[in-house]
């Protein structure tokens, strides 16, 4: 059994896949051809943002507009401690500093903490605050309007990281259209992948698009050899938006297939486990199905069982950021993220993707509650 089985999309979209990859060899403009145009006005109009821009990864996703609202050392991003680490590492990267905030047990970013470390960077006085990266993770859309309070409130920036969540709604609004600006990744295995790295960046603010535009192509002014600012070499090669096409087309539809997975699984799992919280409004894209463990320990014993039974369970993620060596500069203890700390011991995932059978589906809660029993 794989964690996530790619192949059996592919199977379904074999035909238009093949076609595409072929109509890009035969047209052999492998950079910004038109295909990437295409796929970017569908992704706008998918999300209802007034732009799209696709890109390399979803890290560069992240680096982009956070690489357009030039920031400084001594400026501040929020970034919640319980995520992948490309999340945090974005910021370092636009030159800046995060500052870890603590996530509840639905694995989004606590909203109370998050106010409260704002308050206390303003009141320390060696951190400017500008920006939250609010990430939606294993797939739910955070609470945008509280997130969106706090930022008026302290005059923030709102960067929504929809790495995980294409597909995914708040309140009938789709994820790619939350805050100032949003950034997702085509990595192959999250729940919208092309076949190798790519991203996309979404926002509806003109001056900000022009900027992410320009930084995307190595900091491009006017004209082609005309560079105004910094920038990278960020574009998705056309390959990729030609591949992801017909994936965009199938992406609800899919959607709806994960709900029913993750229902299956709550409905078999909900005795023994914490299943997961979903937010009233929300549909998740289920990029993950995450539970929690009693204990390290059982958690321990639950993904080295069911290896033994030939069944993949992934933990995502066992190190919370504030205690990766790459940010020990910052000085971080382990209970100063509590909660983040206390997640990353007990998280499991399951194997999740829209195709998984109820054969499957049984036959993993079976082996996993007898595991639980013992
Ligand atoms: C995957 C991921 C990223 C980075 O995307 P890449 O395409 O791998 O660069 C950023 N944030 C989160 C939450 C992710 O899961």
């Amino acid at each position: 059994m794989k964690f996530i089985d790619l192949r059996r999309q592919y199977e379904k979209l074999e035909n238009e896949i093949n076609a595409n990859i072929q109509k890009v060899l035969e047209h052999e403009q492998f950079i910004m051809g038109p295909e990437v145009e295409e796929l970017e006005r569908e992704l706008a109009k998918y999300t209802g943002r007034k732009y799209a821009y696709t890109c390399s990864s979803g890290t560069d996703a992240l680096v982009i507009p956070l690489m357009a609202y030039e920031l400084e050392k001594t400026d501040a991003v929020f970034v919640p401690s319980f995520t992948f680490f490309a999340s945090a590492e974005s910021v370092n990267l636009a030159g800046a500093t995060p500052i870890f905030v603590d996530s509840k047990n639905d694995f989004l970013l606590d909203c109370e903490d998050l106010e409260c470390r704002i308050e206390n960077t303003i009141a320390e006085g060696k951190y400017v605050p500008r920006g939250i990266i609010a990430v939606n993770l294993f797939g739910q859309v955070c609470d945008f309007d509280e997130i969106g309070r706090i930022a008026r409130k302290y005059n923030l920036f709102v960067l929504e990281d929809a790495a995980q969540s294409m597909g995914a709604a708040r309140c009938g609004r789709k994820s790619g259209s939350f805050g100032d600006v949003s950034a997702t990744s085509f990595f192959p295995a999250k729940p919208l992948g092309c076949y190798g790295d790519g991203g996309a960046i979404f926002t509806d603010d003109d001056e900000l698009a022009s900027k992410i535009k320009s930084i995307r192509v190595h900091g491009q002014g006017g004209g082609r050899y005309d560079n105004v600012r910094i920038g990278l070499n960020g574009r998705m090669d056309t390959l990729q938006a030609a591949i992801l096409q017909p994936k965009l087309k199938i992406l609800d539809e899919e959607i709806d297939l994960r709900q029913k997975v993750a229902e299956h699984y709550t409905r078999l799992l909900r005795e023994q486990f914490t299943t997961p919280q979903v937010l009233e409004g929300n549909v998740s894209a289920w990029a993950q199905y995450t539970l929690l463990a009693d204990s390290e320990a059982q958690r321990n014993q639950i993904v080295e069982g069911m290896k033994d039974k030939g069944i993949p369970i992934m933990v995502y993620y066992a190190t919370p950021l504030h205690m990766q060596t790459a940010y020990r500069y910052l000085g971080y203890a382990d209970t100063d993220v509590e909660n983040a700390s206390g997640l990353s011991k007990r998280v499991f995932s399951l194997p999740m993707h829209p195709y998984l059978n109820e054969d499957e589906i049984v036959d993993i809660c079976n082996q996993l509650n007898l595991i639980a029993n013992k």
